[in-house]
């Protein structure tokens, strides 16, 4: 016997509809890509998500056909995360600090057809147009130029594209399983991969990520999401958003200390959302500008460990709390959140402090679990350490078109982090199993730049660890093995990177050994580096 209850698929149309029905009259705050601010509403934003939505389908794109942004966090970019999915295309978001080859492979890769940019992309996207082998059109964010239309001959302004839409479209209904969205991620080795989201996981995503044990905004808040909109969907914020009505403040391109400090003073932001990396620079913005962040109440903290000394700083100096979470692309990217539970409220101060340190716990639809070397399940005791799995209604099966490339053990997503969980399920990241390196909250690998050293002809071995920095959280440096009889010169190794990599991905520095340390089956072992040379970009 089924149950008796409307079915009716979840799709993102629905959270933009709700939004402009019900929160119509709501403010976002825009900052645009020229520093200035524009305001308009949920209304007029799902006004324009459908006049885009009947654009791109009057321009003949097949079902699901992806259409790419390269876009800061603003106003336009909202309208097309919900006109493009609403309409059942894919938004493909993408991080404009990719080395340019890396965002050619993806854009082709992804068979883009559409491709939206701000004006500040304009000159990287006159430079590689010409190798992007599927686009139709490439749309300017704002009206049009005289600069972008003669760097990209045929370029097309969003104004006008939505001049020309029908505010009145009403947007199709498929299964809710359809693929909504898709952001690449890059890993050690190989091309970077992408995950491919759909309505069904956004929207349980939605639901979960904003319980009151979760991000939990209302629609009295007033929410600045400073975590990119081309990483993981700035974390699900826009689509939390528009689901509960709540105020926005799209940065744009400046997230600067100083630019944040205004904006939360001077649109009295209640809750703002980023990686550790920017909040130092907010703090030491505002303690020098003598600004109390009076109205903001929470910031939500993830993309890398949120440093102890942080949360004690919002919490003490600014009546701020820290709520660190922790998440991947492959996860949508939610997987804990830091929420003490009722028992914790009986502890000595100090230790509820404590309790708030770690990455919290998973929501309902994630299980978390750790395993050791073998695959064997380990205790949830807080101590031991293993690979932590995960699984649930937002974690990624299979990467796009990859679907023969299976990567589930046993129905569980390896996650490459290795973590321990208490009896609460509070998770503690340790390390990450393989040796990324996060700077800023972006991935740089260790195996590509070890791959260009090692051809370097004054060296015989080379590798490349992460190590702290006070501003970027780690910071890549090169331990590099001269070749007999040479004594090469630190410039000129570092020189050795240009062109090849992008800038922001060159190690900090170089250290010399003679010999790389390696286990018995020849890998280096790159802990003993990381802690060998520890300290060697902060002393
Ligand atoms: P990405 O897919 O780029 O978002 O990166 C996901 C990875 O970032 C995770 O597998 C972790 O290694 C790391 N990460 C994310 N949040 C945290 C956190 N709160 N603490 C430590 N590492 C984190």
């Amino acid at each position: 016997m089924l149950g008796q209850m409307m079915t009716a698929p979840l799709l993102i149309s629905s959270l933009i509809d709700h939004a402009g029905r019900y929160h119509g009259d709501t403010r976002i705050l825009s900052v645009n890509t020229g520093g200035g601010t524009e305001e308009t509403t949920w209304g007029t934003v799902a006004a324009n998500a459908r006049r885009l939505g009947s654009a791109l389908t009057a321009m003949g794109l097949e079902p699901q056909a992806r259409c790419a942004t390269i876009a800061w966090n603003n106003r336009r970019h909202l309208e097309i995360y919900f006109g493009t999915s609403g309409a059942g295309f894919v938004c493909h978001t993408i991080n404009p600090r990719l080395f340019p080859e890396q965002l050619v492979y993806i854009i082709n890769h992804a068979e883009d057809r559409v491709l939206f940019i701000d004006e500040t992309f304009v000159p990287l996207v006159a430079k590689l147009r010409d190798q992007f082998t599927t686009l139709t059109a490439i749309v300017l964010m704002g009206p049009m130029t005289d600069a972008a239309a003669a760097a990209i001959p045929g370029i097309v302004s969003y104004d006008d594209l939505i001049a020309g839409g029908d505010a009145g479209f009403v947007w199709p209904v498929f299964d809710e399983t359809t693929a909504s969205s898709l952001c690449y991620t890059s890993g050690t080795t190989g091309n970077p991969k992408g995950v491919l989201y759909s309505h069904r996981s956004t929207l349980l995503h939605s639901f979960a990520a904003n319980t009151a044990d979760g991000l939990a905004i209302t629609s009295r808040d007033v929410v600045l999401p400073v975590v990119p909109m081309f990483h993981v969907n700035a974390w699900g914020v826009p689509y939390c958003a528009a689901m509960v009505g709540a105020q926005l403040v799209m940065p744009g391109p400046n997230l600067d200390g100083e630019s944040l400090v205004r904006l939360i003073d001077g649109q009295k932001v209640t809750v703002a959302l980023g990686v550790p990396t920017i909040w130092l620079g907010l703090l030491g913005h505002a303690r020098a500008a003598g600004s109390k962040l009076v109205t903001l109440e929470r910031t939500v903290v993830g993309g890398s460990a949120c440093p102890p000394s942080m949360i004690t700083t919002f919490r003490e100096e600014y009546g701020v709390d820290t709520i660190h979470a922790w998440g991947m692309s492959e996860m949508s990217p939610l997987g804990s959140v830091n929420r003490p539970l009722a028992k914790h409220g009986t502890l000595p101060v100090e230790q509820q402090h404590r309790v708030r340190e770690s990455q919290g716990r998973p929501p309902f639809g994630v299980e978390l679990k750790i395993v050791g070397d073998d695959g064997q399940d380990l205790p949830h005791d807080g101590k031991t350490q293993g690979d932590l799995l995960v699984r649930g209604h937002w974690v990624l099966d299979s990467y796009f078109r990859m679907h023969d490339t299976p990567i589930l053990q046993d129905g569980w997503f390896p996650t490459g982090d290795v973590a321990t969980l208490d009896p609460d399920g509070f998770l503690t990241i340790r390390d990450r199993s393989k040796d990324i390196i996060k700077s800023g909250g972006e991935w740089i690998s260790s195996v590509e730049l070890e791959n260009i050293a090692i051809a370097h002809p004054q060296l015989s071995d080379a590798a490349v660890v992460g190590v702290a920095h006070p501003k970027w959280d780690e910071r890549p440096i090169l331990v590099a093995v001269p070749a007999p009889g040479q004594t090469p010169d630190p410039e000129d190794l570092l020189a050795f990177f240009d062109g090849k990599i992008a800038k922001w991905q060159v190690p900090d520095k170089v250290v010399f050994i003679d010999v790389l340390p390696r286990n018995a089956t020849g890998k280096v072992l790159k802990r003993n580096l990381r802690d060998q040379f520890a300290g060697v970009l902060t002393e």
